[in-house]
């Protein structure tokens, strides 16, 4: 079923959104983009007839009640967005009544989901190692059945639009679909935009395709940089990591982010793409500092020739120029990760190079994906947001999806 073939007239819709937004410390937002990324599906929702149950994690409760992460805060925030009154459950499991009372065109926000420890299905406070873990995580998994069968219990139909949590197999994201048969489970607008960008990169791939990876540790993208390697005409690897790639050849890179158990991992990485016949593209200039600081003395160095007591922070000149040289001439872009730390306002240059060129090959008829944390804080930085294809709100989720595995929030739904 698609959401676009479902009259939700009459019924009661309860839907798995992403309202896992930043907040300051008077617990305003500070950025609503995931809100208003639920729109279409709840407006959908609710122009047709249908009454809406909206449930959510916010932050990491850890399966503990913390008013600092109550999805309270955002109550106001959410109605304003909508333009309808929104009802508040303060808990979660407990809001069968308020749920039934709920009439057309009525909303209801349900507390914390992650206030439960059954959310995520992970026992807690038992150590991996006890013998009892095994047990006990039976247990919790039992528990997080009947938890996803009183949520599926306040409606008709399962709405799932949260494509950042889309790669865990939790109660709300994916164990609560079982409770509905096949007529009565969909994708969200938003879900459905982010399948679509992973489809079309991975299945309709014009050439050539470059994958942009950076950030700060080989470690953390090993997985999607292997399985890259099989897809990709080119593949640039920028960000901390270039300074573990530089070192594995024997260069000096003073103190600059560095994995020194790692570096065997960059010259199979490289010997890989060699066999491969990927062109992996490497920084070979940087912005070092003497500090990790805004305000540090900068200088370009050779990143196999950085002194001691300096860091390199940011893409050099050539590299900037390598860089966007092989993005303009690419018609499949993905972009994961900054080239440098790009939080601080002296050491964006790497990243604007790679953003502008993508823009640039994107006006050229390219599709462009730019997804993860960071690279999306990069994008709107620079505000060039609308000037790429597509821009995910999955991190995680968008990786895994690349990397071929299956989305357990996405599989619950399609089968
Ligand atoms: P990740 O979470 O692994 O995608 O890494 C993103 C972080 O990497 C950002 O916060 C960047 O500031 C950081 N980063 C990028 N380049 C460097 C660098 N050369 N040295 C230290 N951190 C970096």
């Amino acid at each position: 079923m698609t959401i676009d073939q479902f009259d939700f007239n009459g019924k009661k819709a309860i839907v798995r959104v992403d309202f896992n937004v930043p907040l300051d410390e008077n617990g305003h937002i500070t950025d609503d983009t995931r809100i208003r990324g639920a729109l279409p599906t709840l407006k959908k929702i609710l122009n047709d007839g249908g009454s809406l149950i909206i449930m959510s994690h916010m932050g990491k409760p850890k399966g503990k009640v913390n008013p600092k992460f109550s999805l309270g805060q955002i109550k106001d925030a959410v109605s304003a967005a909508l333009g309808v009154p929104v009802e508040f459950a303060p808990d979660c499991a407990k809001a069968a009544e308020a749920a039934a009372a709920l009439k057309p065109g009525q909303v209801l926000l349900l507390e914390n989901l992650r206030f439960y420890p059954e959310e995520e299905g992970k026992p807690v406070g038992i150590d991996k190692e006890d013998p009892a873990y095994d047990a006990a995580k039976k247990e919790m998994k039992e528990r997080q059945k009947e938890f996803a069968k009183t949520l599926a219990g306040y409606a008709d139909v399962y709405v799932n639009d949260a494509f950042g949590t889309a790669h865990r197999r939790h109660a709300s994201t994916a164990v609560i679909a079982d409770y509905f048969d096949a007529d009565h489970k969909m994708l969200g607008y938003l879900m459905e935009k982010e399948v679509n960008a992973v489809d079309n990169i991975l299945s309709d791939i014009k050439r050539p395709f470059t994958a942009i990876m950076g950030g700060s540790k080989v470690s953390t993208k090993i997985g999607i940089i292997e399985n890259l390697m099989d897809k990709v005409d080119n593949l640039i690897l920028c960000g901390g990591m270039t300074y573990t790639f530089a070192k594995a050849q024997g260069g000096k890179v003073g103190d600059s982010l560095c994995e020194n158990d790692k570096l065997q991992l960059a010259l199979d990485i490289m010997a890989k793409a060699k066999e491969k016949g990927v062109n992996l593209v490497l920084g070979v200039d940087c912005v070092a500092g003497d500090a990790f600081s805004n305000d540090c003395n900068t200088k370009i160095c050779s990143v196999m020739d950085i002194p001691e007591g300096w860091e390199g922070l940011d893409a050099g000149p050539e590299t900037r120029k390598l860089f966007a040289d092989t993005i303009r001439g690419s018609k499949t872009i993905l972009w994961n990760g900054p080239a440098g730390v790009f939080e601080f306002d002296n050491f964006t240059a790497g990243s604007r190079a790679i953003a502008d060129a993508i823009v640039e090959a994107t006006k050229n008829g390219a599709f462009s994906l730019v997804g993860g944390g960071d690279s999306v804080a990069c994008i709107n930085k620079f505000g060039l947001a609308d000037e790429v294809s597509y821009v995910s709100t999955g991190g995680g989720a968008l990786l895994e999806a690349i990397e071929g595995k299956v989305l357990p929030g996405i599989a619950a739904i399609k089968g």
